[in-house]
């Protein structure tokens, strides 16, 4: 079809120059893997590699081409936000994605970001599949590849987390697939389709996590192998399945939720990718296909034991076995070089504040609902009582505006008071006035990163900023969600297709990926898109 175009445009003008280019065009991938690896910090791509097989990380590193200077260019850094920015080369303030849960001033609710009451699942009982990608206000380079040919590529999304399936699946994704450990199965919603494939039933009927999780989670090396980890017996790690030492005993009782913060929710995904790969034949024709893939259960170990920890080591050794067998399945499927890998994260994570703490590293935890009682307080006390503040999520204060209004108090004001008040509070490093120029202490680039992450309907008006390595949570774990490098800094590799390997050490946004992929595929970038075309990757 293309070379008919081509030879029209030859036949209609004088196109010698066109034609020549159209001769010297690279084959196109018949297959892009997006391979998201969820809560993963740039520093584990290199932490581990002694560890690491020859043919995983270490390949794709080898092999492919590294932006090694790859951030996040909002707050926060979560996992909604994450998958929606990858995919649109755009950021919270233009794709809508502001969140995993945000205050709806309408509604006086919280909202979850794939959140769809007018769908459920499909053709299977679950409780978990009233979901869409309903609240994504732009499109996805995915949207961009099938608005480039009439819906003729397949476009696949897979995680076990939903939002990690369906916000880089698109408005116009065949399928995005999720997991309903509760189910013991893998499911979709009527958004996509009314009834599940075949393929996915047989898959669901084998009870493939079962295998997994009727053995116990034991090291996969010998322990003394085990060289950038704490001790498996320290006192920061949260109670997981159920206790924080090796041998994990999982306690299979039918329900396979506990999977997912095992590395075997990782390999789980792997196996329905491969079913994917196999049965949709994706690759397998010379329209480009897309297979959006992202790895929950790093997230899901990682906020349990954190980054240091022995549990989180095996996880990405497991995730290292999965993927060198992935590439080894991607050859044989489909021949090198005829599909494109990009691997990167949504976030990174903090280090556990008390393991910081143990090293005289300044760290701690602030308890959210101490901090919304606090500033509630303090306002009743200086302006009398009232429900001043409707909502305090994700750091942010969602003013009652009824209440301003009626009481005749500016927004300004109340900043001025909180940020009085906040001022005594330890970890509050500062706050903004969303949206205005209150604050001069704030450093610019910060502000800009505040400024990416607002969309007004579903943002708050003040903005609290902790210092590095604080966060509001438990005093074990950890979590994401800052504008701080170690939760900004992700990996992103490119490998296969026509990718030599490299490297750049040039700062790189998380927005410029979508563009990128658009000018490789000679396709549109995504409409809210602003990211940079990453042009070392092409060379
Ligand atoms: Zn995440
Ligand atoms: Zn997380």
């Amino acid at each position: 079809m293309k070379g008919m175009i081509y030879c029209l445009i030859t036949i209609i003008g004088n196109s010698f120059f066109l034609q020549a280019q159209n001769a010297s065009l690279p084959p196109q991938p018949k297959l892009i893997v997006g391979i998201v690896v969820d809560q993963m910090s740039y520093e584990f791509l290199y932490r581990y590699n002694e560890v690491y097989s020859d043919g995983g990380f270490n390949k794709l590193v080898k092999e492919g081409f590294s932006c090694e200077n790859t951030h996040y260019n909002y707050v926060p850094t979560y996992t909604g936000p994450g998958h929606a920015s990858i995919y649109t080369g755009s950021v919270p303030a233009i794709h809508g994605i502001v969140s995993n849960n945000w205050f709806e001033r309408k509604t006086g609710k919280m909202i979850y970001c794939v959140d769809d009451t007018t769908v459920k699942a499909a053709g299977i009982e679950s409780q978990a599949g009233a979901m869409s990608p309903r609240s994504l206000v732009s499109t996805t380079i995915t949207d961009m590849l099938q608005l480039s040919n009439q819906q003729q590529s397949k476009v696949i999304g897979i995680a076990l987390k939903d939002r990690g399936a369906i916000l880089p699946a698109g408005h116009t994704g065949d399928a995005a697939y999720w997991y309903d450990g509760a189910a013991n199965a893998w499911i979709t919603s009527t958004y996509y389709m009314d009834n599940i494939p075949a393929w996915v039933n047989d898959f669901n009927s084998q009870n493939p996590a079962a295998k997994y999780l009727t053995q116990s989670w034991e090291l996969m090396l010998p322990s003394n192998k085990y060289k950038n980890a704490t001790s498996d017996s320290v006192n920061w790690e949260a109670l997981g399945s159920t206790t924080s030492m090796f041998p994990h005993h999982l306690n299979y009782n039918g329900n396979s939720e506990a999977i997912k913060s095992t590395p075997f929710g990782n390999s789980l995904t792997m196996d329905f990718a491969k079913a994917a790969v196999t049965n949709e034949n994706l690759g397998k024709d010379a329209i480009t296909d897309f297979l959006c893939m992202s790895f929950s259960s790093t997230d899901y170990v990682g906020h349990v034991y954190g980054p240091h920890s022995v549990e989180i080591e095996d996880t990405y050794l497991h995730l290292d076995k999965d993927l060198a067998s992935f590439l080894i399945f991607l050859d044989a499927q489909l021949g090198k070089g005829n599909y494109l890998i990009f691997l990167t994260a949504d976030h990174g994570v903090a280090p556990v504040p008390a393991y910081m703490q143990s090293l005289k590293i300044p760290a701690g935890v602030v308890n959210d609902m101490e901090m919304l009682t606090g500033m509630k307080n303090y306002l009743n006390e200086k302006l009398g009582e009232y429900e001043w503040i409707a909502s305090y999520t994700n750091q942010q204060i969602y003013l009652s505006y009824p209440a301003l209004e009626k009481e005749n108090i500016s927004k300004e004001k109340i900043y001025e008071l909180l940020d009085a008040y906040l001022t005594t509070i330890d970890a509050v490093a500062n706050i903004l006035i969303i949206g205005g120029n209150s604050n001069s202490s704030v450093p610019e680039n910060i502000k800009q990163m505040v400024n990416n992450g607002i969309y007004p309907k579903r943002s708050g008006d003040i903005q609290i900023l902790y210092d590095p390595y604080y966060f509001e949570g438990r005093i074990t774990g950890t979590t994401h969600g800052s504008h701080y490098a170690y939760d900004t800094h992700v990996p992103l590799v490119w490998y296969g297709g026509n990718i030599s390997a490299g490297k750049t050490y040039r700062r790189i946004n998380i927005t410029d990926i979508a563009p990128t992929i658009a000018v490789m595929l000679k396709i549109s970038e995504p409409n809210g898109s602003i990211g940079i075309v990453i042009e070392e990757v092409m060379k």
